[in-house]
This record gives C-alpha cells, structure tokens and sequence, in this order.
C-alpha cells in the first residue's frame, strides 16, 4: 500500500523541479525556482549532498523517476483542476496490485470534491494551471509553475493546492499552522517568489496569493489560508538578494566543485548511489562521551 509520507506536501512545483521537464535537461541555463532555493538551504545546511543537488537540481542530468508520493500528488491535482502531466499524458490513479484504488487515491478523490466544493463557495474562476512564470537571463533563468491562475473576489490570483498530513502542526518543518507559518522559510518562500514573479512578468504588484491544503490523512480536513505581506516592497527587495545569492553560490561552486556530503541514510535513498564514488552505505562512526558518574 503506498503511504504518505506524514511529514511532506505535495506541490506540482515540487514534482517539476524533481523529474525537470524534458528540454531543460543537461541544461548549462541555471533555472533558479523556488524548489531550487529550498535544496540550496539543505545543501548549505548540511543536510543534502552537493553531488546530488548538483545532478538532479541544478544540471538536471540524471532523470529522476516518479515516486508513488509524486504519481498521488499530479492525480490529486489532475482531480481538482484537469491539469495532465507536463508531458501531456493524463495522471492514472494509484491502484494496488490487485487492480483497486489505493486507500490514499481514495482519501484523495474525496479531497479533490472538497477542493471543488470551496473553489464554487469562493468564486475561484480557474484561468488555466501550469502557467509558467518565466525571466530570462543570458545564463540563468527565475522560473514558477503555478498550480492555478485564477480570478477571485474580482482579483487575479495565484491558487496552490497542497496535500499535508501535518495540518495544524505546530513542531514540523512543514506544519501547516497559522501562527508559526511566518517562521517556516520552505512553505513561506513560494509565496515570496511567486509574488516576485507575478510583478516582473505579469506587472501585477502583490498579486493575492492562495493556499488550499488538503489533509492527506482524513477525508475531512482542509483549510483556506490567504497569505499576506506586511511590507511587500522589503519582501520583494529580500527575495530579489535571496535569488542572487542561491546564482552566485551555485555559479561559484559550478566553477569550483560542489561538495560531497555522503551519509549513509541520504545515500540508500539516493538516485546516484550505483555510480557514486563518494557514497557510503555502513553507519558513520560516531564518538560518545561518558561524563564520569558511574554511581546510580
Ligand atoms: S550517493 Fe551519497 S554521496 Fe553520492 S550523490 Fe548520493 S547522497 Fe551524495
């Protein structure tokens, strides 16, 4: 049975940035998205390795096959609004070897008629999905796939439809919760990007920005979150330094070589493992300390 990962959301951006659309790969073009930015910070953090991020994210020379998480996430999405694949194929329902619908398809399916439901509650008209909000420089790209171009409440609008097993969460880094949202920098930063995006490629200045997630764990739960900024000039002046900086420190370590960071649990998992000279498949060794009270 394919489980859903409790701590991940599915977003289409996400399963983009993974499996890469088929012109853009072996690209020497450095297409910066926000999925990309959310691997940097775990690269700089130490918890991602160079040699991966450098394959899969940023040249996109190793192709990455769907997961069931991922083939769950665009059939979700293909439910809710129509969209098919990037390559155009239409999204199968995850069955399971006995030819059923999974439970998750299931769970998910009713989902998709809640999403509907709030979309006529609200007015959402859909405009089109997968729209793609693109600048272009000479040797880099900034780049969002949005999941909905719309019109609410007589506005344009960005819609972006999540599935979460952690809605209300207050401790995960991917814990849908109000009032520490502000403080999780990988959901808050779609948001920032896609603003920024919005104003250089659509002129649109603060475009609204909506979430709908989805619980992917019961049939009932899901939230309506519009996210605002208290000071859109700053956000957009911060996000424009933070996309410069992700290109320079990628330009740098293009030139210079990124940096292996093996560890036993990212390398079974990982798609380069067979070929990879730096990967490590026994636990590292690691050094406790007894601080000297023996006695209970
Ligand atoms: S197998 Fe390990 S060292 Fe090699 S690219 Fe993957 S995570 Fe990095």
């Amino acid at each position: 049975m394919v489980e859903l990962p409790l701590n991940e959301t599915i977003s289409n951006e996400d399963v983009d940035s993974l499996l890469g659309i088929a012109s853009e790969k072996n690209s020497t073009i450095i297409s910066i998205s926000a999925s990309l930015i959310k691997k940097w910070w775990e690269y700089r953090d130490n918890k991602y390795c160079g040699i991966a991020f450098r394959d899969i994210d940023v040249t996109r020379k190793v192709p990455s096959v769907a997961s069931e998480r991922m083939k769950l996430g665009q059939w979700f999405e293909y439910k809710c609004t129509g969209a098919v694949n990037r390559d155009g194929s239409i999204p199968e329902m995850p069955m399971t070897s006995t030819g059923k619908p999974t439970a998750e398809a299931k769970r998910m399916e009713t989902q998709a008629e809640n999403f509907k439901l709030l979309a006529k509650t609200e007015g959402l008209e859909v405009i089109d999905t997968g729209r793609v909000l693109q600048i272009d420089y000479p040797d880099y790209r900034v780049k969002g796939i949005l999941d909905i171009f719309g019109q609410m409440y007589g506005e344009p609008c960005i819609v972006d439809i999540k599935s979460s097993g952690l809605i209300g969460n207050q401790w995960e880094e991917f814990g849908w919760d109000e009032i520490t949202f502000n403080s999780r920098h990988k959901l808050t930063i779609q948001v920032v990007f896609y603003k920024f995006l919005a104003l250089h490629v659509l002129g649109i200045r603060d475009i609204p920005f909506y979430f709908l997630i989805h619980s992917s764990t019961n049939d009932i739960d899901y939230e309506f979150w519009e996210v605002k900024l208290y000071d859109f000039e700053y956000a957009m002046q911060e996000t424009g330094k933070l996309i410069e900086q992700v290109l320079m420190s990628v330009k740098d370590d293009m030139a210079n070589g990124f940096i292996p960071k093996p560890s036993m649990k990212r390398c079974k998992k990982c798609d380069l493992l067979q070929n990879c000279i730096y990967s490590r498949i026994t636990p590292e060794k690691k050094v406790v300390y007894i601080d000297g009270i023996y006695s209970k």
